[in-house]
């Protein structure tokens, strides 16, 4: 029988409570499905600061390294606040992509029917549902290009910041674009600022150039600016957004937010193996931690990641995000989403209700 080991970081606040519903929800799948999963413990952020001084202590990082796909929970907290930034929580979140070489960032933003009235946009507009992926690159252009800061010899402050691409960088990125897009509904919209930026003319020349080994996939590019605007206006013509990484950033935020509710939303972080690393896209919650609010279905939404991404286990994937659809189709939710018809279940419920359903 198959086996997958996962390292497993519940980190702090909410993180353990959500993480434990996504882990038995897991399990629940490995049995009905003929798989075995071996889990991992290790300290990541706040906790590991407590244990060990350090928000990201070596072990963790071989035991991510060691491990066949890694699931996180959330870092951060009222208590480490004052730490300085490489010492804080949220820096072992930081150190651990770049550790593992997560270069691909998948967000999905998807609207589920029960949950449509959560979204800001207009019903017309939600009716047939959302469902996109965002996929951004991680680890290459402006964020990590060259910056300076000095004075010029006229005594005015000036700074730079350089974006930056090499042809393989945006060859790998798009070659996940266009393999994601064949799990999905076969479209990719590539998005960049080629109409000023050099850099995004080689991008979209790149971009191209891989297409060809994907014929079935669609193509089309779209200035990042009218991304924007068409996120809102017509997000039903988006299946996977192909972006750079401050491009990325800001418009993996919108998309995401046109769900309206932030416990639903799911991640992935994937590199040129199969390693990833899956984790819901909400922080800590230190305002709900430990009184079983929390909502897990983006922890176990990020497990279903896991099993398509890492895995290659499409069907067991699908499990659970039917199963979730239809514990909200049954109007159980957690209170951070629920309807007026709804009946509020607590994070516990929330993952026995899933895990019933599969
Ligand atoms: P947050 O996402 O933790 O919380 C924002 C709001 O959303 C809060 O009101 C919270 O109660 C609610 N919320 C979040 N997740 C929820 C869930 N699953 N179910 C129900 N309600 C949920 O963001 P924040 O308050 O800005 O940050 C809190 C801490 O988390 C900070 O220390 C921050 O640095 C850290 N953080 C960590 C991550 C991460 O680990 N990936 C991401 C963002 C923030």
């Amino acid at each position: 029988m198959r086996k997958y080991k996962i390292a497993v970081m519940p980190g702090d606040g909410i993180g353990p409570e959500v993480v434990k519903q996504a882990v038995k929800v897991l399990d629940k799948v490995g049995t009905k499905c003929g798989f075995l999963l071996e889990y991992c413990y290790a300290d990541i952020g706040g906790v590991a600061i407590d244990k060990t001084g350090e928000p990201l202590p070596e072990e963790t990082v071989q035991i991510c390294k060691g491990s066949d796909a890694v699931l996180l929970g959330a870092v951060g907290g009222y208590k480490w606040d004052d730490l300085p930034g490489d010492k804080r929580p949220e820096a072992g979140l930081l150190g651990i992509r770049s550790k593992l070489e997560l270069f691909a960032n998948y967000r999905p933003a998807v609207i589920y029917q029960p949950l449509r009235d959560a979204s800001p946009l207009k019903d017309r507009i939600t009716r047939d549902g959302l469902d996109i992926l965002v996929l951004r690159e991680l680890t290459g252009g402006i964020y990590f290009g060259e910056k300076k800061r000095f004075i010029d010899d006229q005594g005015f402050a000036v700074a730079f910041d350089t974006m930056i691409y090499r042809k393989f960088e945006v060859e790998r990125i798009a070659r996940l674009a266009f393999e994601a897009a064949r799990l999905r509904n076969g479209k990719v919209t590539s998005v960049d600022k080629a109409n000023v930026l050099e850099v995004s003319r080689l991008w979209r020349e790149i971009v191209i150039e891989v297409a060809r080994d994907y014929p079935d996939i669609e193509l089309n590019h779209m200035f990042v600016d009218n991304a924007a605007m068409q996120l809102v206006i017509h997000p039903e013509q988006f299946d996977v957004i192909v972006t750079g990484n401050m491009f990325g950033d800001i418009l993996s935020d919108e998309a995401s937010m046109l769900t309206g509710s932030i416990g639903m939303l799911p991640s992935a972080s994937l590199g040129s193996g199969s390693l990833g690393l899956y984790e819901p896209v909400h922080g800590s919650a230190p305002d709900i931690a430990g009184q079983n609010k929390a909502n897990p279905l983006a922890a176990i939404l990020s497990v279903a990641m896991m099993l398509r991404y890492s895995f290659k286990l499409e069907q067991a994937s699908k499990m659970i995000e039917d199963a979730v659809l239809q514990v909200l189709n049954d109007g159980q939710m957690t209170g951070d989403i629920a309807t007026k018809e709804a009946k509020v279940i607590g994070c516990e419920e929330m993952g026995d209700a899933v895990a019933e359903r599969i």
